[in-house]
């Protein structure tokens, strides 16, 4: 699809969310330069980095207008022009949607996987009575995800400027990881220079533990699994996941613990936990 027919789409489906009715994110610091942006609806959290040549996000938000990243971006004393690279974990609507309009402010390179690219760039949507239904759901707030699910695509097209693959580093200091399995093209990001780990939907953190994506959402449980096992080998000083809240110095035992759990892991949980 070109630019044009991209614009055209996003006409046809306009939003009927209303900003009044929608709670601005919490913002809080984790480490020196990482701030999570979390919206209240499905407590999804994306990532905001504060470099001394720009600003990084890992995720864009729920939001097709960015509202969230912009919000936290304000918090923080920075603007929306200062961001220079956008990190895509996957494309579902609460960690993608945002990224089209933070593009179109401030021109940033867009970074993701080839894998979820017909998605990302919406190609690949739901057609027919599918995504006639989706076009009837807000872009914004508790629909965006499940009206992203249905249509398969996020509600404005984006497009990397860049494919990542398993051990790229970018900016000289995010190290990709494949870690498909949620859904094809999953990506996670180490912030080597703070060895923080962006785990996307790779995982999940229930209070202070390790915890599974809902069986409903997770794509193949084989590379779902792996991908696990592959985020608890790393001694990280923070694990941040698409949802819920960073675990910060994750102990050793409870990395360990949720590894033996995958290695006799018979049955994906329903729901997370
Ligand atoms: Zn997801």
């Amino acid at each position: 699809m070109n630019e044009s027919d991209s614009q055209q789409d996003s006409t046809d489906t306009q939003p009927r969310s209303h900003r009044s009715k929608i709670s601005k994110p919490l913002i809080s610091r984790i480490t020196e330069s990482v701030y999570c942006v979390q919206r209240r609806d499905y407590m999804s959290c994306s990532y905001i980095v504060v470099r001394e040549n720009g600003i990084v996000l890992v995720d864009s938000g729920i939001d097709s207008n960015a509202q969230d990243m912009r919000d936290g971006l304000a918090e923080i004393n920075r603007s929306p022009e200062e961001v220079k690279a956008i990190l895509l974990t996957h494309w579902h609507n609460d960690h993608a949607s945002g990224a089209a309009s933070i593009r179109e402010t401030s021109g940033a390179e867009i970074y993701y996987h080839e894998d979820g690219h017909a998605k990302y760039t919406r190609e690949a949507r739901a057609r027919g009575i599918r995504g006639w239904l989706a076009g009837r759901l807000p872009d914004a707030g508790f629909w965006a995800p499940v009206r992203g699910l249905l249509e398969l695509a996020p509600p404005r097209a984006v497009s990397a400027t860049t494919f990542v693959s398993e051990g790229d580093l970018i900016l000289d200091e995010f190290r990709v990881l494949e870690t498909p399995g949620h859904e094809d093209g999953h990506v996670s990001y180490i912030f080597e220079a703070e060895n923080v780990l962006f785990a996307g939907d790779a995982l999940a953190v229930v209070h202070d533990h390790i915890g599974f994506m809902s069986r409903f959402l997770t794509h193949d449980f084989k590379a779902a699994r792996e991908s696990m096992l592959r985020c608890l080998t790393l001694e990280v000083a923070a694990i941040c996941p698409g949802h819920r809240y960073p675990l910060l110095d994750p102990k050793a035992e409870i990395l360990e613990q949720m590894r033996d759990r995958l290695e006799n892991l018979r049955w994906w949980p329903i729901i997370g936990c």
